[in-house]
């Protein structure tokens, strides 16, 4: 299976930065077995705050799921290095990484956003630190730049990465 990263866009409004809020962020996915191909209908959650010591050596999961089908035991670990904001100066409107999972077994087929985002509104403007992204959508003021602040168009996809 090997490095999935997940890469999001986004179509911001007066927002410079959208990032998770640190380690205890939980990153909802759908995974898929590769092994047998089942996909898992329900949403699970990653979350670098809880790891799984690995039955062997050094290694930490956050992740380790029984596929109900195939009973293989699969594993992913979030590579916390690779945890990156999403930024709209430059690149506004095209796919970015901001997560990479590595899998053994399993890769995630679907992410959804829901809560724990901070968006940081351009011009030294607020710090916004609970935006809830679950509709797919996240609209405040900012009453530093005196401007409204929005993330909209979220889209997302996973890709092979070495
Ligand atoms: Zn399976």
């Amino acid at each position: 299976m090997g490095k999935k990263a997940l890469q999001i866009k986004a179509k911001l409004e007066n927002v410079e930065e959208v990032k998770t809020s640190g380690p205890e962020f939980r990153w909802y996915l759908k995974f898929f077995c590769g092994n047998c191909g089942e996909v898992s209908d329900k949403w699970n959650y990653v979350s670098l705050s809880e790891p799984i010591p690995a039955q062997r050596g050094n290694a930490v999961n956050h992740f380790v799921m029984k596929c109900k089908l195939c009973s293989r035991v699969n594993s992913m670990s979030i590579l916390e290095d690779s945890i990156k904001p999403y930024t709209g100066v430059n690149d506004q409107e095209q796919f970015q990484t901001i997560a990479i999972f590595d899998c053994r077994g399993i890769e995630p087929v679907d992410f959804s956003a829901r809560q724990g985002w901070i968006a940081k509104a351009v011009n030294e403007g607020k710090e916004f630190t609970d935006v809830d992204l679950t509709e797919g959508e996240w609209v405040d003021y900012c009453d530093k730049i005196k401007e409204p602040v929005g993330i909209y168009e979220i889209e997302y996809k996973f890709v092979s990465v070495k």
